[in-house]
């Protein structure tokens, strides 16, 4: 249930009602908005009576939560999330532009990379060290010394890193390099790693699965949420359908629903999302149109020889060029980049 607080309630008794409700077995999640106070109970009990709640002094309002997200959707938190990290807010008004190779490939083109991207308005550099690659033949990553060429050329240019950690032995290592954790497509409902990730307090991107619905990367959420990490932001990837021309199927639909039902920023991958260097830039325009937060898009200093995803990674000055026409986009729809 949520419990919504009077605008006046007193810490004092926003403390009373939370021990109430932890008598009765629920966990409390708290979120304090601009006017009020905002108590998730969640908890599978049966048999009580909502009134003892709304009894209590300093209590407004209590409302049962129909959506099986408690802590994702936004009956709980009405206002967007905005997670800040250092100097980047991602989730507000500003969108955000995360940039680099598909893998992190040697320290110079890490560094080459990340100086165009962050010279272009990126504020986060992307790069993968543990590679989740379909064939086990293909390159793995570089392990441990790509996440330090990352750091790296992330901090020389003042940029966050983020990188994907694909098991719970990689959590502690990759925690120690990067700003941001990615979780991937693969990964999405390995719900043991989600549960290790919400004890942590490290900022995740959750991509979606590329066969889960919106309820199942929103319940995949609600494990990271859970944990009391709620610095969670999703990222829509595509999705496999039976068409083969592009990669996957860029689901954009998925934006404004997602945002609609929860709270949490949504970014859009529009590199895995189609595969296809010419395909990426008109589908990053359309995020920023239909409302996303912020974009994770592969770039490379020489697509052509990329030890993976060259096809589907801009050239540097593509990505200048995009990112020209996406401050027109972004400033349609009131945002700025
Ligand atoms: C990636 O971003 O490096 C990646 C592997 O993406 P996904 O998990 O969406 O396939
Ligand atoms: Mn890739």
């Amino acid at each position: 249930m949520i419990v919504v607080m009077d605008d006046k309630a007193t810490e004092q008794k926003v403390q009373i009602v939370i021990s109430k409700l932890r008598e009765l077995g629920y966990e409390v999640h708290r979120s304090d908005g601009v006017n009020q106070t905002v108590l998730g109970a969640v908890g599978e009990k049966r048999d009580i009576d909502l009134r003892d709640i709304e009894l209590l002094d300093g209590v407004r309002e209590v409302i049962p939560i129909t959506k099986p997200y408690k802590l994702a959707g936004r009956e709980f938190h009405p206002d967007d999330t905005v997670i800040k990290i250092k100097n980047v807010e991602i989730g507000g008004h500003r969108i955000v532009l995360m940039a680099g190779p598909c893998s992190v490939e040697d320290l110079e083109s890490t560094r080459k990379i990340a100086q165009s991207v962050a010279k272009d308005g990126a504020t986060v550099l992307r790069g993968g060290a543990f590679k989740p690659r379909t064939s086990p033949y293909a390159f793995q990553g570089l392990g441990e010394d790509g996440l330090k060429f990352l750091r790296a050329a992330a901090d020389e240019t003042g940029m966050l890193a983020i990188s994907e950690v694909m098991d719970v032995s990689q959590l502690e290592l990759v925690s120690r390099y990067v700003d941001i954790l990615q979780v991937g497509a693969r990964n999405m409902q390995n719900f043991f790693l989600l549960k290790e990730l919400g004890k942590t307090r490290i900022p995740i991107m959750l991509k979606r699965g590329m066969a889960a619905t919106i309820e199942d990367w929103l319940m995949a959420a609600e494990y990271i949420l859970a944990g009391g990490n709620y610095q969670v932001m999703l990222c829509e990837r595509g999705i496999r359908t039976f068409e083969n021309y592009t990669r996957n199927t860029l689901d954009l639909s998925a934006i404004p629903v997602v945002k609609k039902l929860s709270h949490l920023p949504v970014l859009v991958d529009p590199s895995h999302g189609t595969g296809r260097r010419d395909k990426v830039i008109p589908m990053a325009r359309a995020a920023v149109a239909v409302g996303a937060d912020g974009l994770m898009i592969e770039v490379h200093s020489a697509p052509d020889s990329a030890l993976s995803d060259g096809a589907q990674s801009l050239y540097l000055q593509q990505f200048t060029q995009l990112v020209g026409e996406l401050k027109m986009i972004a400033h349609a729809v009131n945002k700025i980049i």
